[in-house]
């Protein structure tokens, strides 16, 4: 296995680092940092970057099954990954079922027509899924239109028609396991890259980090639903601290631990739930070094 200290790093993001290993390829490093309300803490939610390079490395293969190519090469233990070196694509690609996060509030401010059917109501179930464009490279998320996308030259008129009839394949695919597991998949995020001059699934994906995943016991319509991963430390950093009003601004990062141990456990089981529900596989315990 390789030891990162004897890579050269190329960037972090917010629970991933990742390092160079040849022209190539990349390792990509999962942690068990987490964020919450737009914030990272400094807690650590032990095996939850195991879950999520599982989980991601569970959704590449069966995309490379169904004719999706991927990034994904290999694992090394089991938060490392090793990747084919893209050129990303500057765009993320949001795929919807509901109507909830940062598309409510630009229904809420004006900005989209919901589509016929749908009423507009706080987790209303979308008629048709809905793909939407984001920025990827600048400070702030940005939605783009098809129209931006094609005149900066950020992808081509075919490119985008094959990135979105991927995107409806996946939420096929990871609507079904969310759906045998008894969880929603409400919205989720992909990237995509290309080399010598294909396009291929990049970064992570079906992870709790890229996927907004409800109890699909709990759902109703027309309010706030549960964050199936992380509502018990929301709901701590709410009720005892008073978040997200007072608490640090969106973009923070903190440097000292704030979760009871009670609450750090808790959600390290709410990870292993989530793959289990989603994989229908068992998650292995710790049987090594990671
Ligand atoms: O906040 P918003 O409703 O736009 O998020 C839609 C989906 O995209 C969510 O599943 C969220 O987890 C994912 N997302 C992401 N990374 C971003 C922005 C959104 O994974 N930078």
């Amino acid at each position: 296995m390789n030891s990162e200290s004897s890579l050269r790093y190329l960037r972090s993001g917010k629970a991933k680092d990742i390092f160079e290993l040849d022209e190539e390829t990349l390792l990509m490093v999962f942690t068990d940092r987490i964020s919450a309300y737009d914030v990272m803490l400094a807690d650590k939610i032990p095996l939850k970057g195991i879950v999520m390079c599982e989980l991601s490395a569970y959704c590449f293969e069966r995309c490379e099954d169904m004719g999706i190519p991927t990034h994904f090469l290999s694992l090394q233990g089991r938060r490392r990954m090793v990747v084919k070196r893209l050129e990303i694509v500057p765009v993320e690609v949001i795929v919807r079922n509901y109507v909830y996060g940062s598309y409510w509030s630009r229904l809420l401010r004006g900005e989209v027509k919901l589509p016929n059917g749908a009423r507009p109501l706080l987790a209303e179930r979308l008629p048709e899924p809905i793909v939407e464009f984001t920025t990827k490279f600048e400070a702030h998320d940005r939605p783009i239109t098809v129209d931006e996308v094609l005149d900066r030259g950020w992808a081509s008129g075919s490119e985008l028609d094959r990135i979105v009839e991927w995107s409806l394949k996946m939420n096929e695919i990871m609507g079904r396991d969310a759906e045998r597991g008894g969880l929603i998949l409400a919205d989720f995020k992909l990237e995509f890259g290309r080399l010598r001059g294909d396009l291929l699934l990049a970064d992570e994906a079906e992870t709790p980090d890229v996927c907004r995943l409800w109890d699909a016991k709990g759902y109703a319509p027309g309010r706030p639903q549960q964050d199936f991963d992380k509502q018990i430390v929301r709901d701590y950093l709410a009720e005892r601290l008073g978040w997200p009003e007072k608490g640090p601004p969106p973009g923070s990062r903190l440097e000292q631990p704030l979760l009871p141990e009670e609450v750090v456990n808790a959600t390290k089981l709410r990870y292993i739930e989530a793959y289990e529900r989603l994989t229908g596989r068992r998650f292995e315990p710790l049987d090594e070094a990671t």
